[in-house]
């Protein structure tokens, strides 16, 4: 990477950096915490929980887009959301990450993040990775230099833009290239990948940064069966190491994941458990074939 390839001005770099922001003291701390980093290893998950909603609601010009909302995920979870459009999936993804705020309700990263009083970087910060449906990767650059560029962007590390990577980074890399399914595409052009590839590169850009929790909005969306079936054996490999919350409409998929289900309706849980029985559900029933 020459300082050269770096000036290219490509948008994104700044929205990272946006996104990696050093979590700076409230004002009014009179601890000795300046300067101190927010590190994802602080998150306390003690009771098991990793997040937790409890009467969240969040209303859009009188309407309520999330409606009473309850939801628990666990310590390593994989848990899948499945609901009809405008259930309030993205909304409650948008409320976790700080993009929205709740107009009442707990939101809590761990036992004692409230990420209703954070904002987007530092929730970032803190250990939460989202993805959105539209891969954000440099196209310009290699697989390879994505990946670096996601770790160097990540201010817990603090690693300068223009100096060379030392090992340990370089194992990193090459971990999460393997992890992907990329590795035999590491000095390949970004932008020149399949569809399903750039999905998995973003996704290994997220892990570079180690999140405790993972929030994916309809990756497996536009891929082709064999790269949904290698996305969920992906996913399902992540699992216990991180926490996962998929929002999917493919339930082949989400067959595959074989998590809990929750499925939302109108901003609320509708009902919750292993796909079947939620699939058997007749209230569930209902809302997917139309009243
Ligand atoms: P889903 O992802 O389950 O399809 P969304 O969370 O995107 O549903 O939307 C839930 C409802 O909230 C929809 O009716 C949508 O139009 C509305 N909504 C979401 N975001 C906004 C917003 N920023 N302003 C107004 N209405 C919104
Ligand atoms: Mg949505």
């Amino acid at each position: 990477m020459t300082p050269d390839m770096m000036k290219a001005g490509d948008q994104r770099l700044e929205t990272y950096r946006q996104r990696m922001a050093v979590v700076t003291p409230t004002s009014g701390d009179r601890s000795p915490t300046y300067g101190r980093l927010k590190t994802s290893d602080e998150v306390d998950t003690s009771h098991g929980a990793i997040l937790y909603l409890e009467g969240v609601n969040k209303a859009f010009d009188g309407f309520k887009a999330i409606n009473n909302l309850n939801i628990s995920i666990d310590v390593g979870e994989l848990r899948c959301i499945i609901g009809p459009n405008g259930a309030g999936k993205t909304t409650m993804m948008d409320i976790i990450t700080g993009k929205t705020r709740p107009d009442t309700g707990t939101v809590f990263f761990g036992q004692t993040l409230d990420l209703t009083k954070l904002t987007e970087p530092q929730i970032a910060h803190a250990g939460i990775g989202r993805k959105f449906q539209k891969p954000t990767i440099f196209e310009h650059h290699t697989v390879f230099e994505n990946l670096e560029l996601a770790m160097k962007m990540d201010k817990r590390v603090w690693k300068s833009l223009f100096s060379a990577i030392d090992d340990d980074t370089r194992d990193k890399i090459s971990d999460t290239l393997k992890r992907i399914r990329l590795d035999t595409q590491a000095e390949r052009t970004a932008g020149l990948l399949s569809h399903g590839q750039k999905q998995w590169l973003e996704i290994g850009m997220l892990l570079m940064q180690e999140p405790k929790l993972l929030l994916l909005d309809e990756p497996v969306a536009g891929m082709t069966d064999d790269e949904t079936e290698r996305t969920g054996e992906l996913f399902k490999s992540l699992a216990g190491e991180h926490s996962l919350v998929v929002v999917e409409h493919d339930m082949a998929f989400i067959e595959q994941l074989g998590g809990k289900v929750t499925v939302l309706h109108e901003g609320s849980v509708l009902a919750e458990g292993d796909l079947a029985t939620v699939q058997n559900d007749q209230r569930v029933i209902e809302v997917y074939l139309g009243r």
